[in-house]
């Protein structure tokens, strides 16, 4: 990573009808670094990267890629990005290499695309028809077809949503290997574990505005809590039973779904067989687990990042 800014966004607005999607989006990224946006449906993150990518014209606003404003150079903002957004609809009967071959003739420069067929680890599949590619591979593919003119900057977005784990993680391979190369990535996830293992800085995004950005391992800081317990009670209970227990700094109540934080394990769990002997709680399925995002976003929010 270097202090090269290559994406640099001040005020960003996006407004349909009385409706505003995006609400004065500010931040730039370095060149080599992987930013995630962060947030649940409907917080506006593919509305900020179609604004980024020259697909929607801001209200507000500007947005600056490698030194070309996306409101007013949009040739060169086109050479120095390449873009795999979650409707990408790609031609289903041509082949894996033959689409390769017509959009590289779209450029004047492109990669070699045997190289690229490589490493998009499609070459078992360069012969066969689009249609018969599992989701993995037709979303490498999309990301192939994004990096075929080298560009800079690469936005993915929502780049594993349905993918089963296994294609997940050969896709995490595959961003953190553009990012080795010295791609400037930009990503919209609402897997906080994708953007915990990919991203250098996350900016949480909820109801069109960035609600917090910073790296990963700042952000579960932030909360001042590194352990989380969770458990069910046969009962909703009373908050102040829990908000006054030693060693909690905050808990969460979801009918009868309980969540503690914590910094001092030990304490809290001590304090938990006291209370719920004093009130004659019932505990079932208790787990401890370390702060994650998840919990970042809850203790923002009161909400949850992906309703279960
Ligand atoms: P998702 O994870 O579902 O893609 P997102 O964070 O990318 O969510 P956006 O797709 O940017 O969210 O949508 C932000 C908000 O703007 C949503 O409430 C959505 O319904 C609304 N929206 C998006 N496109 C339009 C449109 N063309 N007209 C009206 N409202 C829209």
């Amino acid at each position: 990573m270097t202090n090269e800014v290559m994406v640099d966004v001040r005020g960003l607005v996006k407004r349909y009808g009385s409706f505003t999607a995006v609400n004065g989006v500010t931040y730039s990224v370095h060149k080599g670094e992987i930013f995630g946006l962060l947030g649940p449906n409907g917080a506006g993150k593919t509305t900020t990267i179609e604004m980024l990518v020259g697909l929607r014209k801001p209200d507000e606003g500007t947005a600056v890629l490698a030194g070309y404003d996306v409101r007013k150079e949009v040739n060169g903002v086109k050479e120095v990005i390449g873009v795999q957004l979650q409707s990408t609809s790609l031609f289903e009967l041509l082949k894996v290499e033959e689409i390769l071959h017509l959009y590289a003739s779209f450029y004047p420069r492109h990669v070699n695309i045997d190289e690229l067929i490589e490493e998009m680890l499609l070459t078992e599949k360069r012969r066969d028809r689009i249609k018969g590619l599992s989701g993995g591979q037709k979303q490498r593919l999309a990301i192939a077809l994004a990096l075929i003119h080298d560009p800079e900057i690469v936005f993915l977005d929502e780049p594993t949503t349905g993918l089963d784990p296994q294609a997940r993680r050969t896709l995490w391979d595959i961003v953190l290997r553009l990012k080795e190369r010295g791609k400037t990535v930009i990503l919209s996830t609402h897997y906080m574990d994708e953007a915990h293992v990919l991203c250098d800085r996350i900016g949480i995004m909820d109801q069109g505005e960035l609600i917090a950005l910073d790296t990963p391992g700042n952000l579960v800081k932030m909360l001042q809590s590194t352990s989380t317990i969770e458990f069910y009670l046969n009962d909703p209970p009373e908050e102040g039973w829990f908000m006054k227990m030693d060693g909690v700094k905050e808990a969460a109540l979801k009918d009868t779904f309980v969540q503690l934080y914590t910094d001092d394990l030990q304490q809290a769990l001590t304090s938990l067989i006291e209370v719920s002997s004093q009130h004659g709680l019932e505990i079932r399925d208790l787990q401890t687990r370390q702060a994650t995002l998840e919990d970042v976003f809850i203790h923002m929010t009161g909400r949850r990042l992906r309703e279960s």
